[in-house]
């Protein structure tokens, strides 16, 4: 890691410590990955101050980068050993995207506003990473052409959980989608065993509205809070 890239070690260290594992973040591997993806090349200079803060951040055009708690528990709630193909939808700023790049093979991750997947593939670029491929569109419909996915995380909220990303599990995989209400969410945890669906939930969320066909329409679009 170079030196650029380590310049705030300890302030991550803090955050796992005291974000992550104190509240009971235990995946070894998730929690070695939040310790070396420098989340504050991921949110807008003016608020780089802040980005190890115990909070969501705008990162403009209305959306956010999670809470950091979240992006370690939902990262924990996919079970990824290394080698899995993963369809991230609602690539933000990219930093739940370095974090499943650390923890799996090959991600895949879809964004329907431009000008955030341009800003997310740059600044994964520029981490370093090379295990993704970003595309804009669509994301509640999936990736049908890189499917099946061995895990698909989702981190808009919908109204419900999209059937066209059910369809694009692998048998064994695993999705994570916050639904729910424009302004808060169960956390769904979805486990397909060949056509057996199983769902638990893993806590009350509030996210960003999944715009789409299989998501919320446009217009229910109402700016970050
Ligand atoms: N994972 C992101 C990160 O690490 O910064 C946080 C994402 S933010 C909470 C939700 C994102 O989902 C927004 O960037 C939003 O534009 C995007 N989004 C909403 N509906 C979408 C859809 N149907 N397809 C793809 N992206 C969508």
């Amino acid at each position: 890691m170079s030196h650029l890239r380590d310049e705030r070690a300890q302030e991550r260290a803090l955050m796992v410590e005291r974000q992550i594992r104190m509240r009971g973040g235990a995946d070894p591997r998730v929690l070695e990955a939040m310790q070396k993806v420098p989340r504050h090349l991921f949110v807008p200079k003016n608020k780089a101050g802040y980005a190890y803060e115990d909070c969501a951040l705008s990162i403009g055009s209305g959306q956010t980068i999670s809470q950091p708690y979240i992006v370690a528990l939902m990262s924990e709630l996919l079970h990824l050993e290394g080698m899995e193909r993963v369809l991230e939808v609602g690539t933000g700023s990219g930093y739940q995207a370095a974090i499943l790049c650390e923890l799996a093979g090959m991600l895949y991750s879809i964004e329907r506003l431009p000008n955030l997947a341009l800003a997310a593939e740059k600044a994964l670029t520029d981490a370093g990473y090379s295990n993704f491929e970003i595309k804009v569109g669509d994301g509640s419909l999936g990736w049908p052409e890189h499917a099946p996915y061995d895990a698909i995380l989702v981190t808009a909220a919908g109204p419900e959980t999209p059937q066209a990303l059910l369809d694009q599990l692998a048998d064994g995989g695993r999705l994570v989608i916050p639904v729910g209400l424009q302004h808060l969410q169960t956390l769904q945890v979805w486990h397909r065993s060949g056509d057996n669906f199983e769902k638990e939930e893993a806590g009350r969320v509030v996210f960003v509205p999944l715009i789409g066909a299989q998501g919320w329409q446009e217009d229910r679009e109402t700016p970050w809070s």
